[in-house]
């Protein structure tokens, strides 16, 4: 006999275990299934800044989701690391959007004319920016200043979401899942090499590996790989005082483990013909990229020259086509909700996934929540899926 659960969830990556922790949070029989280990896909790779700064949220609903997933943060990090025991590097400081050049000033003040509504920010400048850091390089024209922003370990927040999710009786198989259980416009489980799951709803959380679900479905899920690297550096000193970007040299930060993240690149970085090779591309650590972001981290810190590489990440984004989470039911179908597509942002945007999944399948799929409307899969039945241009806007 076919195993049950109310609800079967593909993928362990931030977003399917916030999928689980939420959902079992409020006593759903759930079942997450993985093919490889929790937090392999990019989760355990990305940097697990939750910046609201960079070029990934524009005015209006994209910030306002961004800024209520950064909310989410506050109450979940105590509440996980005291059910798992799992410390999870979590640190809040002020940040700097450094402006290096002219471009770079224009950019950040533009964004920052209309971040503002949304954040306490300002505009400081070269001296003060020199105040903060004075290792920073002198070329540094002036930042935007956030009394706070946030960094933690994706991989162990990741961790620390299914842990928690399987002391709430959520169940956790490692499997792939072949198939969906699919007919007349309803999902009903799904297919796995060790047997079926019916279920009443699926949840596909299975980041860039969610595109070849859409065959089963006959609607798109538009989804592609996008590489990130990303460096870990040990440097004599002390660490930063602020979490640091610019739109041209990504990020740089310094962790609570005492090494130095610096990265990452995106689309811009790799040529058209290597944009979307694939999964083996797209996991493999390259010179190039390495050359590249140690080349921008010392632009940024000067005495970078001298630090040591200890370890350099690689990690396939889901891309969407606009950049921004595709949250919700396909049209026409029923028993499966996706969620997927987050690019730059699944360790920021995960948790408020998760939650706002659990709260639309607690009212049974009959009230959506307002903020997930503007996420929701229909928008691709007309909107362009432009990948290309889409992985060029990719900074960071
Ligand atoms: C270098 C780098 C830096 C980043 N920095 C940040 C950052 O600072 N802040 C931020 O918010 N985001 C960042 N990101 C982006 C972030 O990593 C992703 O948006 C996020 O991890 C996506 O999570 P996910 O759960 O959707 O996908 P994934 O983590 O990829 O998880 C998908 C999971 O599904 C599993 N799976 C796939 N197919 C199947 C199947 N058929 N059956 C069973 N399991 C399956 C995979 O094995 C995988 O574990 C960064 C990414 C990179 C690469």
């Amino acid at each position: 006999m076919a195993d049950t659960a109310d609800v079967v969830v593909i993928g362990a990556g931030a977003v399917g275990c916030s999928v689980a922790y939420y959902l079992s949070k409020q006593g759903a029989s759930v079942v997450l299934v993985e093919r490889e280990a929790i937090g392999s896909g990019a989760s355990a790779h990305a940097t697990g800044f939750l910046s609201l700064l960079g070029s990934e949220f524009s005015d209006g609903d994209s910030f306002e989701f961004g800024l209520a997933a950064y909310n989410e943060f506050s109450t979940l990090v105590p509440v996980l690391e005291a059910a798992t025991n799992i410390d999870l590097m979590c640190q809040r400081k002020p940040s700097l959007r450094l402006a290096l050049d002219d471009d770079e000033v224009v950019t950040v003040q533009e964004s920052m004319a209309w971040q503002q509504k949304y954040v306490p920010i300002r505009w400081i400048d070269a001296d003060e920016v020199r105040q903060i850091e004075p290792r920073l390089t002198q070329r540094a024209r002036g930042a935007v200043y956030e009394e706070e922003s946030t960094q933690l370990d994706s991989y162990r927040l990741t961790l620390a979401l299914a842990q928690a999710a399987e002391k709430q009786n959520a169940r956790l198989l490692l499997r792939t899942v072949t198939d969906l259980i699919a007919a007349d416009g309803r999902v009903s489980g799904v297919q796995t090499a060790g047997g079926d799951i019916r279920c009443d709803t699926v949840v596909l959380a299975a980041g860039t590996w969610s595109a070849p679900f859409e065959r089963t479905i006959g609607y798109p899920i538009p989804v592609k790989p996008l590489k990130g690297e990303r460096l870990l550096l040990r440097f004599n000193g002390p660490p930063l005082p602020a979490l640091i970007s610019s739109p041209k040299r990504g990020h740089m930060i310094s962790r609570l483990d005492g090494l130095l993240s610096v990265g990452s690149t995106g689309g811009r970085d790799y040529d058209t013909e290597s944009l979307f090779w694939g999964d083996d591309f797209d996991r493999q650590p390259t010179e190039s990229a390495k050359m590249e972001l140690l080349q921008r981290a010392v632009d940024v810190l000067p005495e970078l020259e001298n630090a040591e590489l200890v370890q350099q990440l690689a990690g396939s984004r889901p891309l969407s086509p606009d950049r921004m989470p595709i949250i919700g039911p396909p049209p026409g179908w029923e028993g499966i909700v996706l969620a997927t597509g987050h690019t730059t942002k699944g360790i920021h945007l995960g948790p408020l996934t998760g939650r706002i999944i659990a709260e639309y399948l607690s009212s049974g799929c009959k009230e959506t929540p307002q903020i997930m409307k503007p996420f929701l899969p229909g928008r691709f039945s007309s909107l362009a899926q432009d990948f290309y241009a889409s992985s060029r806007m990719v900074e960071e």
